[in-house]
């Protein structure tokens, strides 16, 4: 491995980019102009740029044979996630170290040292005369804390891609890559429900005066799963998995597992076998919370308000707005006479689903199988990343992938990048963009 490039690793996970933390935003944005200055040096044009408050690097390495070339858009970000608590760490977070074949450091895995990858891949084809493809850098300094002004800037992009390649992805296990060809999408809302003008003695009243909290039970339990099936209205849209999809799935942990090591118990049961059909090729409604009455004191109240909040995740293929409106009519059905419901959409997210047929995504697969030795499995995440949809809208096929592992720790103490992914990461990115000169 080449100890300048772990000497460059080193110099950009000294740069502490804690983007969650207010005093670190300088912090952020020389990490960022850490991306510029190695793009630049690239012989690349690269500037940081304010985007609605948020630093975004936004660079490009031509292509070797003229613009014309096709363009990939390369995404990674240079902001990381916290590091308490400090005293689990077993060496300096934002000091580099290599130890019994890891290298540790936060940002490490997740993910400057994967976007460095990236960096290393396209600026070593444009020094060998060989890079096929013009590689335009859009990076980011705040994926940890919500990743939307990415979303906002490729949504008002004119340039527009060929492709878009991601590094910031975990194999499933050691030597077993994949590509993330879907993320679920995000829609919250808060609902209130009122069945009178004010609480009441449940002496007087119990039996005859309408309870809120009895109401919004019943309203409930119109839009919850039944045998694990949410009702017909909430299912429209889904794209179900491929074939290959679904193949994938036999090849990851048990879903029986799954649940075991996190001590949750089966919302039913089929829900261990259909683990992974359920959280990310399907739609899950959660209630994510109830308020009302007297919870803790003795009361004999009867209540006549009551407030829940109630999240759906989106299922590749849906729509939000659908969704959101059969969700409403569904509740207000289910709604007992007499009593009033106000259903606030608080938040929305979009479902994103790459096109698996598209020439980007097969050239990509048959390139990274060539150069690393084993086919991607093509798996859906049940998790919500805003740069999906948008590159969806766009129409640009996304290479989502990357080489941290399971046991990476990313995001928590003791975050390290498997040393020997460093140089087969380089060069599988290397030969992904060489093949994406063929579009
Ligand atoms: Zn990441």
């Amino acid at each position: 491995m080449s100890s300048e490039l772990l000497a460059e690793l080193a110099e950009w996970i000294a740069i502490p980019s804690v983007s969650a933390d207010q005093a670190r935003t300088a912090d952020v944005e020389r990490a960022g102009d850490w991306l510029v200055d190695k793009i630049r040096a690239a012989g690349g044009e690269a500037e940081r740029i304010d985007w609605q408050g948020q630093p975004l690097v936004v660079g490009e390495i031509a292509a070797s044979g003229g613009r014309e070339a096709p363009t990939v858009l390369c995404y990674g970000h240079f902001d990381v996630q916290a590091v308490d608590p400090l005293e689990l760490w077993e060496s300096e977070p934002f000091t580099l170290v290599e130890h019994d074949g890891w290298l540790y450091g936060r940002g490490t895995a997740d993910d400057k040292g994967q976007l460095l990858m990236l960096l290393e891949a396209a600026r070593s084809l444009s020094r060998e005369n060989a890079l096929p493809v013009n590689v335009r850098f859009v990076c980011d300094g705040e994926e940890e804390v919500g990743g939307a002004s990415i979303a906002e800037f490729l949504a008002a992009d004119e340039r527009g891609a060929d492709a878009c390649l991601i590094f910031d992805m975990s194999m499933i296990e050691r030597d077993v890559p994949a590509f993330t060809i879907a993320t679920r999408g995000l829609a919250y809302f808060h609902l209130e429900l009122v069945s009178g003008e004010r609480d009441l003695h449940s002496g007087v009243y119990g039996g005859a005066a309408l309870n809120a909290l009895h109401a919004l039970s019943e309203t409930l339990a119109a839009v919850l799963p039944a045998a694990g099936r949410l009702p017909e209205q909430l299912l429209a849209g889904v794209v179900p998995p491929s074939a290959e999809e679904q193949a994938a799935v036999t090849a990851l942990p048990s879903g029986e597992r799954v649940l075991a090591e996190q001590g949750a118990r089966p919302a039913d049961a089929s829900a261990a076998a259909e683990f992974y059909l359920r959280t990310c090729a399907q739609p899950a409604l959660d209630v994510n919370g109830i308020e009302g009455g007297s919870p803790h004191l003795q009361k004999t109240v009867l209540p006549v308000r009551a407030t829940a909040n109630l999240s759906i995740r989106l299922a590749p293929g849906q729509d939000a707005v659908v969704i959101g409106a059969a969700l409403e009519q569904l509740l207000h059905e289910a709604l007992p006479a007499g009593a009033e419901l106000s259903v606030q959409l608080l938040s929305a997210s979009a479902p994103g689903l790459v096109d698996q047929s598209a020439p980007a995504i097969e050239l990509a697969l048959a390139a990274f199988e060539q150069s690393f030795g084993r086919r991607p499995l093509l798996i859906r995440s049940g998790g919500t990343m805003p740069i999906m949809p948008a590159l969806q809208a766009k129409g640009i096929p996304a290479i989502v992938t990357g080489f941290d592992l399971p046991e990476g720790n990313i995001h928590s103490p003791n975050e390290r990048l498997w040393a020997g992914y460093l140089e087969p990461g380089i060069a599988t990115a290397k030969a992904i963009l060489s093949a994406l000169g063929k579009l």
